[in-house]
């Protein structure tokens, strides 16, 4: 994990000025132990709000046009989009809670602006869903905020990238600008633009909440038809062979009973593999660990964008009035065995470093280089 220490350094000196309000700050507010409130923008998260002993949520219908297993938010945008496009008589299963497993940590970054065709379309159909249709339909807010987004480019081929993407914004409508370091400066004044050569800046970028885009996703896939069940693992799924020697799904087993169904969708995260066993199916999936530090608050940081460094492979997502930063590893730490019954395994990695990581830390450097020792 040496590398999360040198991203942060990165960081460090991205976000500090020369005399950055931060460090005036972080020899009085900041002290080295972690932040003793919670800085998220609701007072429970979907996990937190109740066990996963007390039973399935609903009763079990006998038998569905599909089930859905996982209620991440893959299994969550699946079954919205199943009833939607007319399939109500469909079903998802959710060993605990709503956002139970990987979406629970996700910063739920969205950037609009990506290299391929394809990716873009599916970010911008993300976007009008979770800003614009759900709060139609169900009349709730999702919780997207948007902040906007900035891009960083460390060298001339980086922002001649981002020009690139700028043009393909344009062919499909979203509004972004390449800023210069003393433009970048004005948008973000908290930053350290000298090593810059240029930023990219997506005005219409933001935020997603996992708990407020799968409750209104399910809510909505409901007043459709569609039945979403918590408190409900998967235990095994029975498979058929038809007349043509093809094995076909024919139900799925729970410990409260069983749907017959001749489709399964599997949102299992990573336990996908484990539920593809249970049909015999080899899912070509890997876990990797992923750590993230949540700063204490930093006076100026509220309504900022959120900031992406390709080139140190980082991201600072803002929340609140504090910042999420976390770092995609070149050698990353696989999660060789996930055992089915691992619930929010990463937590452990990610509390553990979040406890080391006062933010005045980020600045010097020596504390994250300890935190490398856990992981090794
Ligand atoms: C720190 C962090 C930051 C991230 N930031 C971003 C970001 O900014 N932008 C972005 O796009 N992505 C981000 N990601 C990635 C994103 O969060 C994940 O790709 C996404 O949440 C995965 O969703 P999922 O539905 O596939 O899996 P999960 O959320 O893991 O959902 C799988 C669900 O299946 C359930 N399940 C498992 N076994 C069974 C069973 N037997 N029966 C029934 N249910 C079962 C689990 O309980 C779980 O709820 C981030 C991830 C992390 C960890």
């Amino acid at each position: 994990m040496a590398f999360l220490g040198s991203a942060a350094r990165r960081v460090a000196s991205a976000v500090r000025p020369p005399l950055s309000p931060l460090c005036r700050l972080s020899s009085r507010a900041y002290s080295s132990e972690h932040t003793k409130e919670k800085n998220v923008p609701y007072e429970k998260t979907l996990k937190q709000e109740g066990g996963a002993s007390s039973g399935p949520t609903k009763p079990l219908p006998r038998s569905a046009d599909a089930v859905v297993i996982g209620g991440g938010s893959l299994g969550c945008q699946t079954i919205y989009h199943l009833a939607k496009m007319g399939m109500t008589n469909v079903v998802l299963l959710e060993r605990d809670r709503l956002t139970a497993g990987t979406t629970w940590h996700t910063a739920g970054l969205l950037w609009q602006l990506r290299p391929s065709d394809v990716e873009v379309e599916l970010l911008a159909h993300t976007r009008n869903v979770i800003s614009k249709d759900l709060e139609e339909e169900t009349g709730l807010h999702t919780g997207w905020i948007q902040n906007g987004g900035i891009f960083i480019a460390s060298n001339k081929q980086r922002l001649d990238e981002y020009k690139r993407l700028m043009s393909l914004g344009k062919v499909y409508g979203i509004e972004s600008h390449v800023l210069s370091p003393a433009e970048t400066k004005d948008l973000y004044p908290l930053m350290n633009v000298d090593d810059l050569y240029g930023t990219l800046y997506v005005p219409t970028d933001g935020t997603m909440d996992p708990a407020g885009t799968c409750t209104t996703l399910t809510r909505a896939a409901s007043a459709r038809g569609a039945t979403v069940i918590e408190n409900c693992p998967v235990t095994g799924i029975q498979v058929r062979t038809d007349d043509l020697g093809v094995k076909k799904v024919k139900a799925v087993e729970t410990a409260h009973g069983t749907i017959e169904t001749p489709c399964v969708v599997n949102c299992a995260g990573v336990w996908a593999t484990k539920l593809g066993e249970m049909a015999g199916v080899k899912v070509p999936l890997v876990a990797m660990h992923h750590a993230y530090v949540v700063t204490e608050r930093i006076e100026g940081i509220q309504n900022m964008p959120n900031v992406r460094d390709h080139d140190a492979s980082v991201y600072l997502r803002l929340q609140g009035d504090a910042l999420s930063v976390g770092g995609y590893e070149h050698n990353p730490i696989f999660w060789d065995e996930v055992s089915l019954n691992t619930l929010g395994g990463q937590t452990v990695l990610i509390t553990v470093f979040t406890k080391l990581c006062a933010f005045t830390n980020l600045f010097y450097s020596s504390r994250i280089e300890n935190a490398d020792l856990l992981f090794e």
